[in-house]
């Protein structure tokens, strides 16, 4: 069985051609520049690079050329489109609805659209990519994997704000947190690595990138996210400000004269590590600066680290222990004077860090905690197309 994977965004288009005998990806490729003057489709499979330069007005056209270069006679990796089982598609929010992976059909559709106010950027472009997969594979079955499902199961306590009630009720304003995609497949990893089943296990995923989130992993299931209404809440990140004092916003709107817009503008994107240092969000540039004693960015890093600590104590404190606390994500995977500063001192929870193995350890699935430590310390790539993948066949198999 082959499935397409397809992650729509507003004027980008990342997919992956995934066999799920071997679960290796035949083909990985990103178009860019949907509906905007210079389109370019850039296709990685065979070991080469298959690179198409062509106007894409929109969606459609975006993914005609997808299924074009994965048949391609020279640069494609499939002889006909009939090889596609199915195509799995990410969806930013499936709001309160799915708290799992769904087969995509009216009902489904109607939810991604009831749910674009919650994703104003995102649910649009999912279903322009789920109506133009519709058109060019008719027949073929498609599955829609939200990434708020997994913290569905977060307890009422974990998701309400305390907000006039009327606010969840009237207009569902409460945590959604994101990535869960991610945390569920690393959580699941995790498992099996530790040779144990998740459900007998307390544990806390860090999810690092640029847009960064942690969450709480109770014998499966998620129990609080860091992550909340929007994928602003939480911790700081390259460039959103995470948790702060909501107050601050009523401040920069009402004393430092700034629109609702631009307010929103400065909280995702000038704050966070690059608000702080002014360096820049990528965390290669920061350590550099850092090691040249820039203090802005010193203190960016500084907070960071902080921060996720922070999580870890309380997420903790709400498991009543941690069995595991793992790393993923860009700078969760290959940062390890990221995971250093964060675990140093976390012996008081029974985690012992183990500098020896971390140091210069990048992208790969390890246990960095010493052996005798009760609790084990991972970095877990994760893989969020595989995920969707997986969901895809195992709800296509079933049919
Ligand atoms: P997102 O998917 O949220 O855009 P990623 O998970 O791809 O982000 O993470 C991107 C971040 O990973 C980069 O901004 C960079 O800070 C970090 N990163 C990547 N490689 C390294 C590295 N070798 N050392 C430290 N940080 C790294």
């Amino acid at each position: 069985m082959k499935v397409l994977v397809v992650n729509c965004g507003s004027s980008s288009l990342k997919y992956q051609l995934i066999d799920m005998v071997t679960e290796e990806a035949l083909a990985v490729g990103l178009v860019e520049r949907i509906g905007i003057q210079g389109s370019v489709l850039i296709q990685k499979a065979n070991n080469e690079k298959y690179k198409i330069e062509e106007e894409m007005p929109n969606h459609k056209i975006a993914i005609e050329l997808v299924l074009k270069a994965l048949v391609d006679s020279e640069h494609g990796v499939i002889k006909d489109l009939s090889e596609i089982s199915a195509s799995g598609h990410r969806i930013v929010s499936g709001g309160e609805k799915y708290a799992d992976s769904v087969l995509i059909n009216e009902d489904v559709m109607r939810v991604i659209e009831d749910c674009v106010k919650l994703a104003p950027l995102h649910n649009p472009a999912h279903i322009l990519g789920i109506n133009a997969c519709e058109e060019l594979m008719p027949g073929t079955p498609m599955v829609a994997v939200f990434d708020t499902a997994f913290h569905q199961t977060m307890p009422e306590e974990a998701y309400m704000y305390a907000l006039p009630y009327e606010f969840y009720e009237e207009h569902k304003i409460r945590r959604y947190g994101a990535h869960g995609t991610s945390h569920k497949f690393v959580a699941k990893e995790a498992a099996t690595f530790l040779g144990k089943d998740m459900s007998e296990l307390k544990i806390i995923t860090c999810h690092l990138g640029n847009g960064a989130s942690i969450s709480a992993v109770k014998n499966g299931k998620c129990i609080d996210t860091s992550m909340g209404f929007t994928p602003l809440a939480g911790l700081v990140m390259g460039t959103r400000c995470g948790d702060i004092d909501p107050a601050i916003v009523t401040f920069m709107i009402t004393e430092l004269g700034m629109t609702a817009s631009e307010a929103n503008e400065t909280l995702n994107k000038k704050s966070g590590v690059l608000g702080i240092s002014g360096v820049g969000s990528d965390f290669r540039d920061l350590e550099a600066a850092a090691n040249e004693g820039n203090k802005r960015a010193i203190l960016a890093l500084d907070m960071f680290h902080y921060r996720v600590k922070k999580y870890i104590g309380s997420y903790a404190a709400a498991m009543g222990g941690v069995d595991c606390i793992l790393f993923t994500g860009g700078i969760g995977e290959n940062g390890p004077e990221t995971r250093e500063s964060i675990c140093a001192d976390l012996a008081y929870l029974g985690a012992e860090f183990n500098t020896d193995t971390n140091k210069g350890l990048r992208g790969k699935l390890a246990d960095i905690s010493t052996e005798n430590s009760k609790v084990k310390i991972l970095v877990v790539p994760t893989n969020e197309e595989l995920m969707i993948a997986r969901d895809t066949k195992e709800i296509v198999s079933a049919l």
